[in-house]
């Protein structure tokens, strides 16, 4: 697409994102296939397309509105229009930027604004979120419908293997996951023990900077990036071979660090040393898949049937689509059909809060499209999706990763 920008953009970090971004879109309309909020909201300006053209308004000097900034919120940033599109546009990128400069010019009301503080401070610090988890689950009983769903139930981690073997590898615990499932990192550190590889964590990290950054907040963003960047350096120079995520959400971020911190002289070249480290779980699974496949048990019977949700920041984000699928037959579980694969559950960090009403709608399909099959277990690869998913339904939620920990472990039937 021919583009002019506005001389304000000119020479500025968002203004060379969306110049290069804008001039790849060739406006075919292929990405509005497989946009969820296209599908529920049928209107164009809530699609890819609609949302690249409001965009390239504004950079071209048009004043946003309050109904820019709606269509440019109520994207899941699913990344889904990335995966489909032929002609290579980076829309995560454009969004970010676009998102930035409508921000500045139209800001938030007061109430959106508290709103959006609160989720922030209190989604990405683990001990405040800790104990506000402790109080709800409490108080559960108490609780009316519509919130006892969104807090879900104590869950014990299991045993965490003390560190035994010469291979390491470092995990992000994360914020909202050592509280909800603290299970999740101790299955994944088990199965690593299994392999030779002792799992270890560094309390000085602390979140990704999703929250932040999907937030609009970029400064906070970028500072939890640095503090983890700083905690993280000196286990790779002391040799440890990965950092491993087990949500894919904070994975897409982390491995993003490089170019988030591009422009800072201090940081750039560790960011993207960082980033380069950095695998999701099913990576660092899939590479010792021979060792794997003979510890499994020869027959996991009956199999159990499973119904794979691939998180949009596992199979759009960091386009590893169908390793876990595979990975997870050739150990001998059944997975069920499973309808729109590629469409988003709706959970999106915090888009469920924030757009409930097209997030319950999405989750609803997703579902329908995930019980088709009656399996008697959903699992997936981001705590976000876990949570969202589980709220509506009654069949179990579950990281594939404690899957396997119980397979490993003879613990399935
Ligand atoms: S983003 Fe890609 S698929 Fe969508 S209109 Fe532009 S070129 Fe076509
Ligand atoms: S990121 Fe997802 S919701 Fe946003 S425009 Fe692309 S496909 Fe649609």
């Amino acid at each position: 697409m021919q583009t002019s920008l506005a001389s304000q953009y000119r020479n500025t970090p968002e203004g060379e994102v969306a110049e290069r971004v804008l001039r790849a879109c060739v406006h075919c309309g292929f990405c509005l296939a497989t946009c969820p909020t296209y599908q529920v909201l049928g209107s164009e300006l809530d699609s890819p397309r609609g949302r690249i053209y409001l965009m390239k308004q504004v950079f071209e000097g048009a004043t946003p509105t309050a109904k820019t900034q709606l269509h440019l919120d109520r994207c899941l940033t699913c990344r889904a229009c990335e995966t489909t599109c032929p002609s290579g546009v980076e829309y995560g990128r454009l969004l970010d930027a676009g998102r930035a400069v409508v921000e500045q010019a139209v800001g938030r009301s007061a109430g959106e604004a508290v709103k959006r503080s609160a989720l922030k401070r209190g989604l990405s610090n683990p001990a405040l979120f800790n104990t506000a988890l402790k109080l709800g689950q409490t108080a559960r009983g108490l609780l009316p419908g519509f919130l006892k769903d969104k807090v879900p139930a104590a869950d014990p981690a299991g045993t965490w293997p003390a560190p035994r073997h010469a291979r390491k590898m470092l995990v992000l615990e994360g914020c909202v996951q050592p509280a909800i499932k603290p299970g999740i990192n101790a299955a994944t550190a088990r199965v690593l023990d299994r392999l030779g590889v002792s799992l270890v964590a560094d309390a000085q990290a602390g979140c990704c900077g999703a929250l932040a950054h999907h937030l609009n907040d970029h400064s906070d963003a970028l500072a939890a990036m640095r503090r983890n960047i700083d905690a993280w350096l000196p286990h790779l120079d002391a040799g440890v071979e990965a950092i491993v995520m087990t949500a894919s959400g904070c994975g897409v971020m982390v491995k993003d660090y490089g170019w988030q911190l591009r422009h800072d002289p201090v940081y750039a070249e560790k960011a993207a040393r960082i980033a380069a480290a950095t695998k999701d779980i099913s990576e660092v699974l899939v590479a010792e898949r021979d060792v794997l496949l003979r510890l499994v048990p020869n027959a996991i019977s009956p199999a159990p049937r499973v119904a794979w949700h691939p998180p949009c920041t596992l199979q759009h984000g960091q386009q590893l689509g169908g390793d876990i699928e595979a990975l997870l037959v050739a150990c001998g579980f059944e997975l069920t059909p499973v309808a729109d694969k590629h469409l988003c559950c709706g959970s999106a960090g915090t888009y469920s809060i924030l757009q409930p009403e097209i997030a319950g709608e999405l989750k609803t399909r997703k579902l329908a499209s995930l019980a088709a099959g009656q399996p008697e277990v959903i699992a997936t690869a981001n705590i976000g999706c876990l949570t969202h998913l589980q709220s509506g339904s009654h069949v179990p939620v579950r990281h594939w990763v404690e899957l396997l920990d119980a397979a490993l472990a003879g613990q399935l039937n």
